[in-house]
């Protein structure tokens, strides 16, 4: 526990550094580092082990100009977040990977002005309750589609009515067989 709030300590001081020297910060990171994906992915049917291994957010967390809302000037933050979700059609269960490109801004405070609150473009972020892990992953969790499905029919299904085999054929294949 007390590891834990130190790491998080760590971060926000991380994050106000970007902030207020515009520095970049990339990485990459896995389910392991974000078990809430991972969970809400295994509820929507996702159970291939391998598949949930290779899952791999790319995130770039880039400290911007401050911007003034009203009279308060604030550091700012933009995260973006690229990812392959590897959901599965509710229906048939095949996979339909959905790409996630997604750019957000922040504005880092403790209490948001006015102008901030009025803004749909920029969220804002209180220092001291975020990590980056929980930040990627609170914006994937928002991102993630309730339900994905094929949308007409389902390939999978009609392929395998498809591939049973024909009794006609049978009959002719031993035909060929005889002679
Ligand atoms: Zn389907």
């Amino acid at each position: 526990m007390i590891d834990m709030q130190k790491e998080i300590f760590l971060s926000n001081a991380r994050f106000l550094e970007l902030a207020r020297q515009q520095k970049k910060s990339e990485g990459v990171l896995g389910l392991a580092a974000l078990p809430r994906l991972e969970e809400a992915l295994r509820e929507l049917g996702v159970s291939n082990e391998r598949i949930l291994a290779e899952v791999s957010v790319a995130y770039g967390l880039q400290g911007l100009p401050a911007r003034y809302f009203g009279e308060v000037q604030l550091p700012m933050l933009s995260l973006t977040v690229h990812t392959s979700l590897p959901l599965v059609c509710q229906r048939c269960f095949t996979p339909m990977p959905q790409a996630v490109d997604a750019r957000f801004e922040y504005a880092i405070c403790d209490e948001p002005p006015e102008a901030l609150l009025e803004d749909d473009e920029i969220d804002w972020l209180e220092p001291g309750e975020f990590s980056l892990e929980s930040l990627v992953e609170d914006e994937l969790l928002m991102a993630l589609p309730i339900s994905v499905m094929h949308e007409e029919a389902c390939g999978e299904l009609q392929k395998t009515a498809g591939e049973k085999p024909n009794p006609f054929a049978v009959l002719k294949n031993l035909k060929l067989a005889d002679k």
